[in-house]
């Protein structure tokens, strides 16, 4: 997890979910940092504001937007990928997945890894992350909609669609500047990763180091 730490600034973490984007091949060569920087500053710029109106506790947060927050014991394993948490928009509403943030809290214990990552609980870091997803979506932010790529142009008709990977990583951003977290949220996953999926790890590891800092 050193190696991680080192590798994983939370541009280049970005900038490797920017790419598994399934639209990013549509954004113009270079456009990548202007695209990340709209999407840390969508981030930061709702944490702000949040943190002004109702403090930086994400379960009061939750309270006060009337958000309910539930735990779920279901299994989240959905394909490669496991899930943490989960946004729904109609109605509101947040699930925690506690078996896997229970095992990402265990692997962090029993690697004794608190000290580098800056914390022993990852709930509040993906309570955070969905709590973003609940401003943009329901544009108490402007979030990272002004963001938008040509998608297609059939005559006189302009397609435009935004990018998921921005609101993901305007996301991260939020939980890093509303917990003041050491490590960006996508570091603390690799945890898990390299527990179920070693192999897929040390492969995001090796893109992450290739990627600018
Ligand atoms: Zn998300």
């Amino acid at each position: 997890m050193e190696q991680v730490v080192a590798a994983g600034t939370e541009r280049r973490l970005a900038h490797l979910r920017l790419l598994d984007d399934p639209f990013s091949h549509r954004l113009k060569e270079g456009i990548e940092q202007e695209a990340i920087d709209f999407a840390l500053a969508a981030g930061q710029a709702a944490a702000e504001w949040i943190t002004g109106k109702w403090g930086k506790a994400p379960e009061e947060i939750a309270a006060a937007l009337r958000v309910p927050v539930t735990r779920s014991d279901e299994p989240a394993q959905a394909g490669p990928s496991v899930l943490f948490s989960e946004y729904r928009a109609r109605p509101p509403s947040i699930i925690l997945y506690a078996r896997s943030l229970e095992e990402t809290n265990g692997l962090i214990r029993a690697h004794g890894l608190e000290e580098l990552l800056g914390l022993a609980d990852v709930t509040p870091v993906h309570l955070a992350h969905e709590l973003y997803h609940h401003l943009e979506g329901k544009k108490l932010t402007p979030g990272t909609a002004g963001f938008r790529i040509e998608t297609a142009r059939l005559g006189p008709l302009h397609f435009r669609t935004g990018l998921p990977s921005l609101s993901e990583i305007a996301a991260d951003r939020f939980a890093m500047a509303l917990l003041g977290l050491r490590v960006p949220p996508k570091t603390v996953e690799f945890v898990t990763l390299f527990h179920l999926n070693p192999d897929y790890a040390w492969r995001s590891l090796a893109r992450l180091q290739a990627l600018p800092a």
